[in-house]
């Protein structure tokens, strides 16, 4: 009775490329890509994560704006 080779011969898994030195890639918090662009690496989000959490509504500007205190009645 013959026992095959469970694991026939294969060649070794090729190296990992590794980022030089210096250079570590950053990762999107959000999805895990790497972000190549200066301003996505240094927020640490790809810009399409950074426009979901940080979605660029006029709201808070305007609402500043809008909201208007009653001036303290009495002077
Ligand atoms: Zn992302």
């Amino acid at each position: 009775m013959e026992s095959p080779e469970p694991f026939p011969d294969f060649p070794e898994p090729p190296a990992r490329p590794e980022p030089p030195a210096g250079r570590r890639p950053v990762r999107c918090a959000l999805c895990g890509r790497p972000l190549t662009g200066a301003d996505s690496r240094r927020a640490g989000l790809g810009p399409a994560c950074d426009a979901k959490l940080h979605p660029p509504g006029p709201d808070i500007r305007t609402r500043r704006h809008e909201v208007e205190q009653d001036p303290l009645p009495g002077t």
